[in-house]
């Protein structure tokens, strides 16, 4: 047996950088989870290595836990750390159940033998005898008095903690519609597709993407391997998530971060143990612990909830990949607007028609300019004009910010460099990035005025000049699963929302798409910025006309010829994503480089551009350092990096910024590293 094993603990801090050596408790493995006194205090740590002996002095580990991470996810800790300039711990701690959870478990009780005549029962017990088999309940200590006299018997069963998100059930049995030609074809090239092929299904909005999935799921089951699910944000795909567990049943284990840890922890234990073969979950899904994985989806590949926004700032669709290689699973990624990294990297398979053969909406693009509200006229006739729309303005709010119309004082947060958003339903201004809130002023803070305007039109101000009933889903709303369902149900209503109105929910009554201010994506400064705009307009048209009439799309812009809206409206991905690959090819972005982005950030005036500055110096060839926004008190400033080699450029990243995060002064500084920033 061997004595040591070398540990991972569990800390955020990014100076201690294991592994450490411990010695090893009995039965613990490459994966075991242990409990390890470090510095003080006890931490989760994963054994990451076994040995016969260490040069220090082993200090014993408190506690072998039942979780155990599978190899390869031991595997990829170190790997995800270099890839995204992070530490094993807190990779690790991305891929391990929830702590301090234990398996609940239940007394089922069960007869053993009839009483024997003559024996002496109370009435209860001759009661609780008749009701057997069952689960305990209250009457434990009943049952345990006839467990004694060897009447019963009662087992500790473990029971599953459902995730309330999703039903749980039996398998339908039923196999699905047969499939039309497109599907059948796609279908054929996946499953013929080798072992760690990746795969780009590009299928129009309706084209019948998850019959695709769940067929080629199904034969990944039957060779006996098992199957991941990635989609975006589970509280808007539930379509998906149904359709999976219908034709699946109790194999499908659901992950995400709404789950409570008890529910966590046991649909981790199912996909372990091989209890659960399928697992669909948001973004954190990527690290569950299946083997033997046959196939992997990553839904809306397009999406952004892909990508993590704290440390490690991963990116799903990329560790997707790598977990596709290490088990020689086939990768499928589907998407109506693909991402032009995909279209450039992935054998593409497709799906040009919808299933209903309805043809795609008709997309108009309204010049705004020149138009005197937020509202074209004919925007607003289109609108009462039809029973169900979807109006998409990426703006919360009543108004963008205020000002005084005396002496042109704006306000601002006080800890951060932008306006405060007017929200007049709750009486307040407000910093979209920190939070902070004030009341509405009734005067100017500088001269005194009380005349103040307001400037730009958000959904809370959109919502009292549309036609009709509103349903408003955006952050504001607390519940976004409530607000879709009522606005399924309705007759007839808008619904008004920011971006998420235009993901994957499948209304079939809806006529109409409106974005309101295709520009405000389009100017965002951004390389992906028309790649985004793109994907809106086609993602909002995919909303529309999804039942029996053809739908209606109406763009408003400021700028009606830029080709990202030409091209949407004309529905040619091809053509829009080659020109975008063209343009990137030209400037050097993705995929044809890899941009490594670094923010300093400091409390102390100077400090972080200072840092920054240096750090410039120090990596050649990168860009900056740009000062950014002052966000929650604290002054910002990037550099940015186009590298080719992504390996070379992360290690001189790490060791450039391990240099001048020691250096004097630095202290206050906090220098944040993201590798493929979104
Ligand atoms: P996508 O994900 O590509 O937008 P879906 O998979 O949601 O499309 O399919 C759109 C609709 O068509 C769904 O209601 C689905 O049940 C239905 N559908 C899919 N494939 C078929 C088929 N072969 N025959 C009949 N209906 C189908
Ligand atoms: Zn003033
Ligand atoms: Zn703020």
């Amino acid at each position: 047996m061997p004595k040591v094993a070398q540990v991972e603990p569990i800390t955020t801090a990014r100076v201690l950088r294991g592994p450490f050596d411990y010695s090893c408790p009995e039965g613990a493995e490459v994966g075991s989870v242990l409990i390890v006194p470090f510095g003080g205090r006890d931490l989760l740590a994963v054994v990451t290595a076994l040995k016969d002996s260490s040069e220090h002095e082993l200090s014993e580990p408190k506690q072998l836990l039942p979780a155990s991470l599978p190899l390869d996810l031991v595997a990829l800790g170190p790997w995800l750390a270099d890839e995204y300039c992070s530490t094993p711990a807190r990779a690790y701690s991305l891929m391990l159940p929830p702590r301090g959870v234990k398996e609940r478990s239940a007394l089922y009780a069960s007869q053993l033998r009839e009483p024997d005549e003559g024996e002496r029962l109370t009435d209860n017990q001759r009661q609780l005898l008749g009701t057997l088999p069952r689960l305990a309940g209250a009457d434990v200590a009943a049952l345990r008095r006839l467990e004694k006299r060897g009447l019963v018997q009662l087992d500790e069963q473990s029971q599953r903690r459902a995730p309330r998100h999703a039903e749980v059930g039996k398998a339908s049995g039923k196999s699905g519609p047969p499939l039309t030609a497109d599907q059948a074809a796609a279908l054929e090239q996946l499953l013929a597709a080798s072992p760690g092929e990746q795969l780009l299904l590009h299928g129009v909005t309706g084209s019948g993407k998850t019959e695709v999935y769940l067929r080629a799921a199904a034969e990944v089951l039957a060779a006996s391997r098992t199957v991941l699910v990635l989609v975006p944000e589970i509280a808007l795909t539930p379509q998906i998530i149904s359709r999976f567990i219908e034709r699946f049943g109790e194999t499908v284990a659901v992950i995400h971060s709404k789950l409570t840890p008890g529910e966590r922890f046991d649909e981790w234990m199912r996909l372990r143990s091989g209890e659960a073969r399928i697992c669909i979950g948001a973004r954190s899904a990527v690290f569950a612990p299946l083997s033997e994985i046959g196939l992997i989806i990553v839904d809306e590949e397009h999406d952004s909830s892909y990508k993590n926004e704290g440390d490690p700032r991963y990116d799903a669709r990329h560790v997707a990949e790598r977990r596709a290689a290490d088990h020689g699973a086939v990768l499928v990624a589907g998407s109506a607007t693909p991402r032009a990294e995909s279209w450039h990297r992935l054998r593409r398979l497709s799906l040009p028609n919808r299933v209903d053969q309805l043809p795609l909406p008709e997309v108009e693009i309204i010049d705004l300019r020149g138009a005197p509200g937020s509202l074209h006229p004919a925007t607003f006739q289109a609108l009462v004009d039809s029973r169900k729309s979807i109006v998409l303005l990426n703006r919360r709010g009543w108004s963008n910010y205020l000002s005084c119309s005396s002496c042109g004082y704006a306000w601002e947060c006080p800890q951060c460099d932008v306006t405060l958003v007017l929200h007049r339903a709750s009486g307040s201004i407000s910093c979209h990035h920190c939070g902070h809130r004030e009341r509405v002023p009734e005067r100017c803070a500088e001269c005194g005025s009380v005349s103040i305007a307001r400037h730009g039109t958000g959904t809370e101000r959109l919502e009292t000049e549309l036609p009709g009933k509103v349903f408003r889903l955006d952050g504001d709303a607390t519940d976004a699963g409530a607000v879709l369902r009522a606005f399924e149900q309705a007759d007839q209503g808008i619904l008004l929302g920011t971006q998420v109105v235009a993901k994957g929910h499948d209304f079939p009554d809806v006529e109409l798409g409106v974005v309101v201010d295709a520009d405000q994506t389009l100017r965002f400064p951004d390389f992906r910025a028309e790649e985004r705009t793109f994907s809106l307009v086609t993602q909002l048209a995919g909303r529309s006309g999804r039942g029996s009439e053809r739908g209606r799309v109406i763009v408003q812009s400021l700028t009606p010829d830029a080709p990202a809206l030409v091209l949407a409206a004309a529905h040619d991905a091809p053509t829009f994503l080659e020109e975008e690959l063209a343009r990137r090819e030209a400037l050097r972005y993705p995929p044809f480089s890899t941009l490594i982005r670094i923010v300093c950030a400091s409390p102390q005036p100077g400090a972080a551009d200072e840092a920054a500055s240096e750090l410039q110096a120090a990596l050649p060839g990168s860009l900056g350092p740009a000062p950014l926004f002052r966000l929650r008190g604290r002054e910002r400033s990037q550099v940015v990096i186009k590298a080719e080699d992504r390996h070379a450029a992360v290690e001189a990243v790490n060791a450039a910024v391990g240099r001048v995060a020691k250096g004097a002064g630095r202290k206050s500084v906090a220098i944040s590293v993201d590798v493929e920033p979104q």
